[in-house]
């Protein structure tokens, strides 16, 4: 079989060895005869997996125990809603708009909450090539949303903002794990799992204790605290995904964790960056100092060739190179399961490339 390098934004590459893993154990889980997909999630035996997958979780992010992991379904999107149901009081709800995701994530508030939904920074004029720099924020406010990595756009923050006693929502789908976080500096930390941490299906609400309050009204299934209380067990949870949660998180504690994870990053997004950076024939849209490790987007200075270079690609096997239709060009989502020797291949065919098509 071709190697193929699949730089897909999401759902995205898992470790081969987890893939090799839920093989071999797909027949019979730890010998009883059934899948993990066929047991029941009353059972001893998926209990295990769920209290497993939030212990090594918490153990990877360091998690303080006055801080709740729900496993949830809708995807992040649902948590565009659920925020604002859980999170507001008497206030409002600020966003700082720094990409797509950011801006989705207003708009449901604000669909949810009206104006008391407020905007503090939006880069869109920009194109969201930056991080907003937010010093000032009005009085009253709630909760403070941002997304840590904007999975479109290509960036990141570097320094997580601080707004006194206001606490910090974020949206983590496209970097959690991959970067260094302290979780005290959040109230809130949410991520769809399909980029990161495993399959589609399973979103991942890591929540401080003293955040969650009464709400009449909302429906239970959106409501953090039937979560807390059922142990995200109140309906069926998506076993199988959480299933190969705990697997990618016992794959990374493997590793050395998030440390070591954030070095190898690095090692794969400098050399994917140096190789934009060291010729004229590529471009990064992103402003340097807020470059995502995660995803990175990048064009060719002469746009004719993109078709051909993202066809010449896929023959070579470098699959989802695509570039998001708002941004056009390539994107390369470096997630943590994607191995370094493929960012070596990518940039050694970049190279190439360039050679038989840049202007001799
Ligand atoms: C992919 C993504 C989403 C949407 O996730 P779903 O699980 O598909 O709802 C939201 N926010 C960010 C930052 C993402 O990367």
């Amino acid at each position: 079989m071709k190697t193929t390098w699949n730089f897909s934004a999401g759902p995205a590459i898992l470790p081969k060895s987890v893939l090799e893993k839920a093989q071999h154990e797909l027949l019979s889980y730890e010998n009883s005869g059934m899948s993990v997909m066929e047991l029941s999630h009353r059972s001893s035996l998926f209990q295990a997996i769920i209290d497993d997958a939030e212990a090594h979780l918490r153990q990877l992010m360091a998690i303080p125990d006055n801080y709740k992991v729900l496993f949830i379904q809708g995807g992040a999107t649902l948590q565009f809603a659920a925020i604002p149901l859980n999170l507001l009081k008497d206030g409002k709800a600020g966003y700082i708009v720094s990409g797509s995701w950011g801006e989705k994530a207003y708009q449901e508030a604000e669909a949810l909450i009206g104006d008391r939904a407020v905007i503090l920074a939006n880069t869109k004029e920009n194109k969201h090539t930056l991080i907003p720099e937010v010093t000032e924020i009005p009085e009253g406010l709630d909760y403070v949303h941002i997304t840590t990595n904007n999975t479109i756009e290509g960036t990141a923050y570097q320094t997580i903002p601080t707004f006194g006693d206001v606490p910090v929502v974020a949206d983590m789908s496209s970097n959690i794990l991959s970067a260094n976080y302290n979780v005290s500096d959040f109230g809130l930390i949410y991520a769809g799992a399909q980029k990161n941490i495993g399959p589609a299906g399973v979103t991942i609400v890591i929540v401080r204790e003293d955040l969650l309050q009464d709400t009449p009204g909302i429906p239970t299934m959106l409501d953090y605290k039937t979560y807390v209380s059922s142990g995200s067990m109140y309906n069926t949870p998506p076993t199988f995904a959480i299933y190969m949660a705990k697997l990618v998180f016992e794959w990374l504690i493997e590793l050395g964790g998030v440390s070591e994870m954030v070095k190898t990053n690095q090692e794969k997004a400098g050399l994917l960056y140096q190789t934009i950076e060291e010729s004229d024939f590529y471009q990064s849209p992103v402003q340097k100092e807020f470059r995502s490790l995660t995803n990175i987007p990048f064009t060719l200075t002469d746009d004719t060739l993109t078709k051909d270079f993202l066809k010449e690609a896929q023959e070579r096997g470098f699959v989802n190179l695509k570039g998001h239709r708002s941004v056009g060009g390539m994107r390369a989502s470096l997630y943590n399961a994607f191995p370094l020797e493929g960012v070596q291949e990518l940039v050694a065919f970049m190279k190439e490339f360039e050679e038989n098509r840049g202007a001799k």
